[in-house]
């Protein structure tokens, strides 16, 4: 058997077949495809509108700016995600005051983010960590209860749901990303979704250059170039291509297969892996599993075990052709975070003693029973080897 990758797109015959019909049709931007992407997207997420974007990041980055937050505020978020959600806050000139998580969701703990909230605060970015939407809720409610916007950062949530409502419909306004190790992909890209009318029209102002709504159809159309060439505010080009869109829209009608199959293969996991000692698993909530969007399969060592077994156990996987990552290093101990912003190891205690011990397993819908075996395998003598070595 070959390498066992960590993640893998699902691409099928549908998703060719929608790529090839935009590359025969000749309109490679601003198009049909791009409305009915943002459109499947914004209703998975049971919100009015959905901007299209060229990335996750620029989704984020977007939502700031439209809020108006830039430099002299403060933005609360969680010290253990990917980069990009607290990258976006710096991008806009903003300072990221990070609270610690709580260790059952890996979520941002609710009962922290009061204290952190200063006269300088103007949002709470939240990230649904691993797809799990625990607390959102609770966040949502003091993001209200103190008027400040919550940006949701859904990048890892797409077609999940808390007490029946689905991810996305929490925040002010909310992203999800398409790179090709997310639930669905679009090669690179993703949506903004919201409700707020005016909040969409900024976004999708700002994705094309500052052009007027008026403008937005594109110049091969009947427009005049003065009004393409019209540029109400500073924008970027953060526009997704009809080719991305018609992957992103061949996938969304697959959404479901393709999320019951990744709840499929982490039963696989969950059985196997059950009553290992040493081993922390992700927390399941009962009776939500038909709602969870499961994004990574990610494990942690017990507290026996630091960072030097851990990368170990990782590299001997590795070796032994299954692929494994860190998910996530703490964001505040980045280089450039610690460097430039002056964090320290200690700051968030529970983020960092976790994000020590994690282990990302191979994770995509089309891994099987024997691969899931191999991996649990090879782990298991892996993790015996540190202990072994301990003794
Ligand atoms: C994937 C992801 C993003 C956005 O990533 P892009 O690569 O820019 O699409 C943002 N936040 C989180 C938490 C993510 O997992």
């Amino acid at each position: 058997m070959s390498e066992i990758p960590l993640s893998q797109p699902d691409i099928t015959e549908s998703e060719i077949h929608a790529v090839t019909n935009v590359l025969r049709s000749g309109r490679l931007s601003i198009g049909p495809r791009r409305d009915l992407f943002e459109q499947l997207v914004a209703e998975r997420a049971g919100r009015r509108h959905g901007i299209a974007v060229s990335s996750g990041t620029a989704g984020l980055h977007l939502c700031l700016l439209a809020l108006d937050i830039g430099p002299g505020d403060e933005v609360i978020t969680t010290p253990f995600s990917f980069i990009a959600s607290a990258n976006c806050i710096l991008m806009v000139g903003a300072k990221p005051v990070f609270v610690d998580i709580d260790p059952s969701s890996l979520n941002m703990d609710p009962r922290l983010i009061e204290a952190a909230i200063t006269p300088k605060t103007k949002a709470i970015l939240a990230v649904e960590v691993f797809g799990n939407p625990k607390h959102m809720d609770t966040i949502e409610q003091i993001a209200r209860k103190h008027e400040l916007p919550l940006v949701e950062d859904c990048c890892e949530g797409l077609g999940g749901k808390l007490n029946g409502r689905p991810i996305g419909s929490f925040g002010r306004c909310g992203v999800f990303a398409f790179y090709p190790n997310k639930q669905i992909t679009t090669g690179e890209g993703g949506v903004i979704v919201t409700d707020d009318h005016r909040l969409a029209e900024l976004c999708r102002s700002l994705r094309n250059q500052g052009r007027s709504e008026s403008s937005m159809t594109g110049h091969n159309t009947t427009n005049t170039a003065g009004s393409w060439l019209n540029h109400e505010r500073l924008g970027y080009n953060y526009r997704l291509s009809e080719i991305a869109s018609a992957l992103g829209a061949a996938q969304m009608e697959r959404l479901d297969e393709l999320l019951a199959k990744r709840r499929d293969v982490i039963g696989m996991y969950m059985r196997r892996l059950m009553d290992w000692d040493n081993l922390v698993l992700p927390n399941c909530e009962p009776g939500s599993e038909d709602d969870r969007s499961w994004f990574v399969f990610v494990v942690r060592l017990s507290t026996v075990f630091g960072h030097v077994e851990r990368d170990r156990i990782i590299t001997g996987l590795r070796r032994h052709e299954v692929g494994a990552s860190n998910y996530f290093p703490c964001i505040h101990l980045q280089p450039f975070y610690s460097r430039e912003l002056g964090f320290k190891k200690g700051d968030f205690p529970i983020a960092e003693s976790i994000s020590e011990r994690t282990i990302a397993l191979p994770f995509f819908p089309s891994l099987d029973q024997t691969q899931v075996e191999l991996v649990c395998h090879t782990l298991k003598v892996m993790i015996q080897r540190e202990q072994l070595l301990k003794q």
